[in-house]
């Protein structure tokens, strides 16, 4: 399906901006800050792309995670998402030293116990390491202007 048609099919129109957007988020695995995102097009102003995101979120398109510093993230919904309540049960990985975030697709949420009387709506579980490619650069001792070409 193109991304115009699953745009729309979530209700909304499929304007350049949007598109723009929404390829680059399903062609990634990651889950992009805002800062990221700005950096990424800067032809859309910020108060655009934080209405695309807003918008792809309550649609049920990307869903919004948390790093470790406390910002949002955004990636893409590889299911049917209902809409603003998402049905992901996958976990998220935050690089300490590159600061990238993964959304983990294929790596579920464990199964936790919650004590009698809860009721689990919905639960975001991240981890935090160092990604692949920064472990690669380690191991290999890679002088830090390597390191930073990968992160760009
Ligand atoms: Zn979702
Ligand atoms: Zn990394
Ligand atoms: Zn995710």
């Amino acid at each position: 399906m193109d991304i115009v048609q699953q745009i729309r099919d979530k209700g909304l129109k499929a304007t350049p901006a949007r598109q723009l957007v929404y390829a680059e988020l399903t062609r990634s695995h990651m889950a992009y800050s805002h800062a990221e995102l700005e950096a990424l097009f800067l032809d859309i102003d910020r108060v655009t792309l934080y209405r695309i995101l807003k918008d792809f979120e309550d649609a049920g398109l990307v869903h919004k995670v948390f790093d470790t510093q406390g910002s949002t993230r955004f990636a893409i919904c590889h299911h049917t998402c209902p809409g603003k309540h998402h049905a992901e049960n996958h976990v998220h990985f935050n690089c300490n030293d590159c600061g990238r975030m993964f959304c983990l697709q294929a790596v579920q949420t464990p199964e936790i116990n919650i004590p009698g009387g809860f009721r689990v709506a919905g639960m975001h579980t991240l981890i935090y390491g160092s990604c692949e490619k920064c472990n690669q650069l380690t191991d290999k001792n890679e002088p830090t202007d390597k390191i930073q070409e990968v992160i760009v």
